[in-house]
């Protein structure tokens, strides 16, 4: 799977985005060492603090499903920037990935830039 087909995962689960309040939509999907994907959006809720991005509604599912090696993630919005996972996400991330993990950043015109998570996440902070 390329960098591209990943990102089209995402893009394609980004209509479910519930996202009422900010109306920022966003799409996400991880590609595990085994070869399979799992796609997650943001659920937003009135309580703000409950709500969930969609880089980590995708992880959650990977790892609920028996995952635990995360390779690549992608994720893409309605924005013409291109859509970086947040620091709790990064945090996140980095939990079930490593330095090289592929992180693949989209916009709305299906462009992207890819980095690696060790240039996101410098010195994270990890237990093992
Ligand atoms: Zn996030």
């Amino acid at each position: 799977m390329d960098d591209r087909e990943l990102l089209a995962i995402a893009e394609n689960i980004k209509k479910n985005s519930y996202s009422p309040y900010s109306n920022f939509r966003v799409g996400a999907a991880v590609l595990t060492q085994s070869g399979k994907t799992f796609a997650g959006v943001n659920v937003e809720n009135a309580s703000f603090g409950a709500t969930i991005c969609a880089e980590r509604t995708a992880v959650f599912k990977a790892v609920s499903e028996g995952e635990r090696k995360i390779v690549a993630v992608a994720i893409t919005s309605d924005s013409d920037e291109y859509t970086f996972p947040c620091g709790i996400c990064r945090q996140v991330l980095r939990e079930f990935g490593d330095d090289g993990t592929r992180v693949i950043c989209g916009n709305k015109s299906g462009e992207f830039k890819v980095f690696k998570l060790g240039e996101l996440l410098p010195n994270a902070f990890f237990k093992f």
